[in-house]
């Protein structure tokens, strides 16, 4: 009855390909266009010497039976085609400060018994800590099934207060802040404004169990693009969306590449960052004052990138993330970062090749960047940024692989060789603003205006991707929940994604 509607979803990562699935499954003709010539976003990854990289999607989380991810995977139909790899459950994620490191365990008892080693007068609030934390997942359908009874979400203080706050109240022990905070880049939180819920959210999703893609994360672009060509969709790379063209009352097709071949359709669906979708966009259904508004939104921070590979047998296998800070905040990392302070921590982890491995083949070492130091580059072509731009790379490289020496000390002399990416890399294979990692920055202080919606002002152009709802892998795949929920019906869907 639907396969008549012709829904176009412009950007193939994991929020326009989820999104293109579920429409699929539900009766809807898909058609996905990328503008790149590879599939997947920051599913993405790339081969050297063999060795391949993952550029945007390192580790997942609550993946054992009956737990969320878990859940999606097998509506996605994910499960067969993909392998996973368990990280430590007595520390997934290490946050090293002031020269110690704190195990995040997996589990609240075994998280609480963990951290308590270290702090023994803090049990009775790191219990607290997790008790609430759990209540506040809870809250969600998506995390416990069960639709709950209040629905003014806004009042909730996991909306209306910011993560920093929370964990300053839990503890007034400096360090213990820092160690609950330390997993910050996950989300680039800022202090006082990023929302308790997302803190929450991440926290629980790692916590109840915590996995590396064997392989790499393109396995899952793979695996959804076959699934919606399968169901009777599209999914075409090199298609570029020039022009969203619109009559006076909605959104009628899209111009693709420069030959500006039309593509007509009922229903519009933009993975894209807004401010990429509003320049696609010359109407008059998009007010001036909402376009001001979506251009003048904070964004989260961009990163610098080593992707590195080791020689053959040289480095142990970690099985675990490493969260290094090199503020005695870690608040004060993403939120008052400048060039002069770079690197003010770094997230080191191994990618997993094959399960059980001994020795890593290459890792990933990430550190804040802001765009603004790589903005003078800005239109050059990838691979031919120039000798300048090539040794401001290998600077910020060199010294960021010194800070690394001295948490993990040997990973130099293990380096065959590495590569880097900055935030101009992300945004031009990407188009997220500014090269953000998570797309816009919500505010709890400014909730409403700072959060966007699946429903634009246009009536059949919808939004999806990290910039509804939540970044991540699980935040992006309820997003697309509650995007095609607007063309079938979300519960409907929620019903699908819990009974089958
Ligand atoms: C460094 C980094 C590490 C991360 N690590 C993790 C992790 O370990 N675990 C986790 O869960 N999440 C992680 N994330 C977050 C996660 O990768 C993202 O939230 C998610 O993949 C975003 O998906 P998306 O569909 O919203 O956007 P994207 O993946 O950015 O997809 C947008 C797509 O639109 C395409 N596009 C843009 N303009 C056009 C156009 N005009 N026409 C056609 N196509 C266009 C782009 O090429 C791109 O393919 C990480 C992110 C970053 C940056």
């Amino acid at each position: 009855m639907t396969k008549d509607k012709h829904v176009i979803i412009i950007g193939s990562g994991l929020g326009g390909l989820t999104s293109g699935y579920i429409l699929a499954k539900n009766g809807y003709r898909v058609t996905v266009l990328e503008q790149n010539a590879q599939l997947g976003g920051c599913l993405q990854t790339f081969t050297r010497d063999g060795v391949k990289f993952e550029t945007g999607m390192h580790y997942i989380g609550s993946m054992d039976e009956g737990q969320i991810l878990n859940r999606f995977f097998r509506y996605f139909n994910l499960l067969n085609a993909m392998q996973f790899s368990r990280l430590d459950t007595e520390g997934y994620d290490i946050i090293s400060i002031a020269g110690q490191h704190f195990p995040f365990a997996n589990g609240s008892e075994n998280f609480v018994e963990t951290l308590s080693r270290f702090f023994p007068k803090e049990r009775a609030n790191l219990q607290n800590y997790c008790n609430y934390l759990s209540k506040i997942t809870d809250y969600s359908v998506f995390y416990s099934g069960k639709e709950q009874s209040q629905n003014n979400f806004l009042k909730e203080p996991a909306f209306v207060n910011s993560a920093s706050e929370f964990i300053s109240s839990v503890t007034s022990d400096p360090l213990l802040k820092n160690v609950l905070s330390g997993s910050l880049p996950l989300y680039a939180g800022v202090e006082d404004k990023t929302p308790l819920y997302i803190h929450a959210l991440i926290h629980d999703f790692y916590n109840k169990s915590a996995f590396r893609i064997v392989g790499g994360s393109d396995i899952i672009t793979e695996s959804l693009v076959k699934s919606i060509r399968s169901m009777g969709g599209e999914v075409h790379a090199r298609q570029k969306v020039v022009k969203i063209n619109c009559d006076d009352k909605k959104a009628i097709s899209v111009s693709v590449n420069e030959d500006n071949n039309e593509i007509a359709a009922d229903y519009i669906i933009s993975s894209l960052h807004p401010c990429r979708t509003l320049e696609l966009l010359d109407t008059h259904l998009i007010r001036k004052s909402y376009r001001s508004r979506i251009n003048s939104l904070e964004n989260t921070i961009s990163s610098f990138t080593i992707y590195i590979r080791f020689k053959d047998n040289a480095m142990p296998y970690q099985n675990y993330n490493l969260f290094c800070s090199s503020e005695k905040d870690v608040w004060k990392n993403a939120g008052n970062y400048s060039p002069e302070k770079f690197p003010v921590g770094l997230l080191y982890m191994h990618s997993c090749s094959e399960p059980n491995q001994k020795y890593a083949q290459s890792a990933i070492l990430i550190s804040y960047m802001d765009f603004d130091e790589v903005a003078k580059w800005q239109g050059s072509q990838i691979g031919r940024r120039g000798s300048e731009y090539e040794e401001f790379k290998q600077e910020k490289a060199e010294i960021l692989l010194d800070l690394l020496e001295q948490y993990v000390s040997g990973t130099r002399s293990a380096i065959a060789k590495y590569y880097t990416s900055t935030p101009l890399t992300y945004f031009d294979y990407t188009g997220t603003e500014k090269g953000s990692m998570y797309g816009i920055l919500t505010d709890c202080k400014n909730f409403l205006n700072t959060k966007v919606f699946s429903r634009t002002k246009i009536p059949n152009l919808l939004f999806t991707g990290q910039n509804t709802n939540i970044h991540g892998i699980i935040g992006v795949m309820i997003g697309a929940v509650l995007t095609a929920g607007e063309l079938t019906n979300t519960q409907d869907i929620i019903r699908q994604i819990y009974e089958e």
